[in-house]
């Protein structure tokens, strides 16, 4: 059996994660926590629901990143999309910018094994293809 050190409290642990079952466990009970708090009340400001569930806003924010938890009215434009910053509800990046990450993953296995081809043609996008009225 394999110790490890628990990533939050650097407790000693046989778990499988990165943190001990007790960390694990109140973790969960804050994301319960702070889950059932916007359900109760979608209005309350992002202050406001750390201040009543006791979870920081730091950690309310990762429940977010992570896309475990959507952003509600009353919080509306407190997650920005890591690229744009254009407000989004739930995970790193708006829906335009997460299509260009993934895009932008392939191009960047591309460009490596195209290596260094151009510089000045980076902002010519992709080929575009508009066919319009080819819907029948
Ligand atoms: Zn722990
Ligand atoms: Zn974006």
């Amino acid at each position: 059996m394999e110790l490890k050190n628990c990533k939050k409290c650097g407790r000693l642990h046989n778990g499988t994660g990165k943190i001990c079952s007790e960390c694990l466990k109140k973790e969960e009970e804050k994301f319960n926590l702070v889950k059932s708090y916007l359900k109760e009340y979608p209005d309350s400001s992002l202050i406001k629901v750390s201040d009543e569930t006791g979870v920081t806003v730091a950690e309310i924010e990762r429940f977010l990143r992570e896309g475990r938890l959507q952003v509600t009215t009353g919080m509306s434009d407190f997650l920005k999309c890591m690229k744009c910053g254009s407000p989004i509800t739930t995970g790193r990046y708006c829906p335009e910018c997460e299509k260009k990450v993934m895009n932008d993953v392939k191009t960047v296995y591309r460009s490596v094994v195209s290596a260094n081809n151009d510089d000045g043609n980076k902002k010519g996008g992709p080929k575009m293809h508009t066919k319009f009225g080819e819907r029948k």
